[in-house]
């Protein structure tokens, strides 16, 4: 064989799987058609997270008053900002590429299709590849001795064989069948992020966490947002307290969020677009410079061969085991292509838990305490069980929220919109969900995270001393409410 181990995609999934099959000493290869990084590094979490930063910023600015600071002629270059989130993109890929040649880790730009479950055809589109050093058969400078092994640099197919694989070819935005949804100015998060300026006005198709991040890059920059969601609430499946919190935090930003709304067409007038909404019976016409489609993503499958391969697959994904094995012998799948949990974070502990049983250990993928976040301003934050789930189950937890507000790190930062909430066993005492809006949300849910996962009581999350002044003390005095009382709030248990 040529190699140990052929990751198809250099994802999140995919390069995490390659570096640490190579830290065990397996001989792998890598292969990409596009960039390394994958969504997540070129069109996903880094860019909207870069683009964000900016808005954040000037929107700061418009605060500078109240913090003591005066400000003329402030105003921002759409251009600039979009140069420093490409400069953030390749700053990161060289991160990438230095690790995986540190790792001697084999990568190969091309397209790979699946002969059978230890053959690869890779054919390139561009002998140059995407980058200087990428063609199929120019192998990066890790494994001079591999390079012998492939047909010469003009080839444009190449076969190799390998001992295992793993899928990991991620996902693509997913683009419903709305009338007009192919028009001109109808775009998905893909094209949203290459704009080269910002639209006078956007209409959002689903609010979920996609759509809701761009409005909160765009708002700030003075472009009319309206998000449009078919489902009662925004952010579904959320927790009900932080999505109502985040709803009236939107509004007070001039968002506009139509629930329960349907998308019938969108149209093309006089050079702008109309989007046609029926909500509550009533028809509505919101006219838009751009309509971004946010309703989902679909995973990167390639039916004919994975019958081929007798790989057993829904719409929604290939089907995996908990050690992350498809149901052909030594082929794993990993990250978004799975669609079991579309996030990056998913898609690299997935790579961990298939490069684990490839070498010989055995190792499940669990599920129940992935953090996920959205970088909405406020931030929001979730891990395990919302209330609505635990009704569900059946469960009865006790129930304690405790307000930013009264967190004193979060009066000198002037952010005291949100709480903490967390849902406990009224039983065992140990943490269920941990829900967050506010400051840092995305930071301070390692700790719930680290409670459910390890499964934590309120008493070790209060017995653990946090320190002043911090957001994290929000986490502690909302577990002191649990099942006790709050120090810097009147209790809001239940
Ligand atoms: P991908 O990142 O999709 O990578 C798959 C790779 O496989 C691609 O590079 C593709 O070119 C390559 N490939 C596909 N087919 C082939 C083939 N036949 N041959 C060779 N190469 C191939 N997640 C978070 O956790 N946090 C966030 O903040 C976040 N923000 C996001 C914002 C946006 C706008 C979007 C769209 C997504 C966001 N996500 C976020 C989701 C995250 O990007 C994905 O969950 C993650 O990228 C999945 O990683 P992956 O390795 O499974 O696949």
């Amino acid at each position: 064989m040529d190699f140990e181990l052929g990751i198809i995609g250099a994802g999140t999934g995919g390069y995490v799987a390659a570096i640490r099959a190579a830290q065990n000493g397996k001989k792998v290869v890598l292969i990409e058609k596009e960039n390394l990084g994958g969504v997540c590094l070129n069109r996903g979490c880094i860019p909207t997270k870069t683009l964000l930063k900016s808005s954040e910023k000037w929107q700061d600015l418009s605060r500078a008053e109240e913090f003591g600071l005066s400000l003329e002629h402030a105003s921002f270059d759409w251009g600039k900002i979009q140069e420093r989130k490409r400069n953030v993109i390749a700053q990161m890929q060289g991160g990438i590429k230095q690790l995986l040649k540190a790792n001697k880790v084999t990568v190969l730009y091309g397209e790979a299709s699946l002969i059978d479950a230890h053959r690869l055809q890779i054919r390139t589109s561009s002998p140059a590849g995407p980058e200087d050093e990428a063609p199929v058969s120019r192998i990066s400078a890790a494994s001079p001795a591999t390079a012998a092994e492939i047909p010469a640099a003009e080839a444009s197919v190449t076969t190799l064989t390998c001992e295992n694989l793993i899928l990991a070819t991620g996902s693509s935005p997913a683009r419903p069948p709305i009338p007009g949804s192919d028009l001109p100015g109808v775009i998905t998060s893909d094209e949203l992020l290459e704009l080269d300026q910002v639209p006078e006005s956007l209409v959002i198709v689903g609010a979920g966490v996609i759509g809701l991040e761009f409005a909160c890059v765009f708002a700030p920059l003075g472009c009319k947002i309206t998000l449009v969601e078919m489902l009662p609430s925004i952010l579904p499946p959320g927790d009900v307290d932080l999505q109502r919190r985040l709803g009236l935090a939107l509004r007070k930003q001039n968002i506009t969020a139509k629930t329960k709304a349907a998308v019938q067409s969108i149209t093309a007038q006089n050079g702008q677009l109309e989007v046609k909404i029926s909500a509550g019976g009533k028809e509505e016409i919101l006219p838009a410079a751009k309509v971004l489609i946010a309703t989902g993503r679909r995973p990167n499958l390639n039916p004919a061969e994975l019958d081929k391969l007798q790989i057993a697959y829904t719409k929604k994904g290939i089907l995996v085991n908990e050690k992350m094995q498809t149901s052909a012998a030594g082929v794993y799948a990993i990250g978004d292509v799975t669609g079991l949990s579309m996030l990056a974070h998913s898609a690299a502990h997935q790579g961990l838990v298939a490069v684990a049983n490839i070498c010989g250990q055995s190792e499940i993928m669990d599920y129940h305490a992935i953090p996920s976040c959205v970088f909405t301003h406020p931030e929001i934050a979730s891990v395990g069980l919302t209330e609505q789930e635990c009704k569900e189950r059946g469960l009865n937890p006790a129930i304690s929220k405790f307000n930013f507000a009264a967190n004193g790190k979060a009066v000198t930062m002037g952010e005291t919109e949100g709480l903490v909430k967390l849902l406990a066993d009224k039983e065992t005492h140990r943490l269920l969900g941990c829900h967050i809006i506010g400051p840092h949300a995305s930071d301070l849910i390692m700790e719930g995270a680290l409670a459910v996962q390890q499964g934590l009581t309120a008493e070790a999350l209060t017995g653990t001393i946090h320190p002043h002044p911090t957001l994290s003390e929000a986490v502690s005095e909302a577990a002191l409410g649990l099942f006790g009382n709050m120090l810097h709030q009147v209790n809001l248990r239940r």
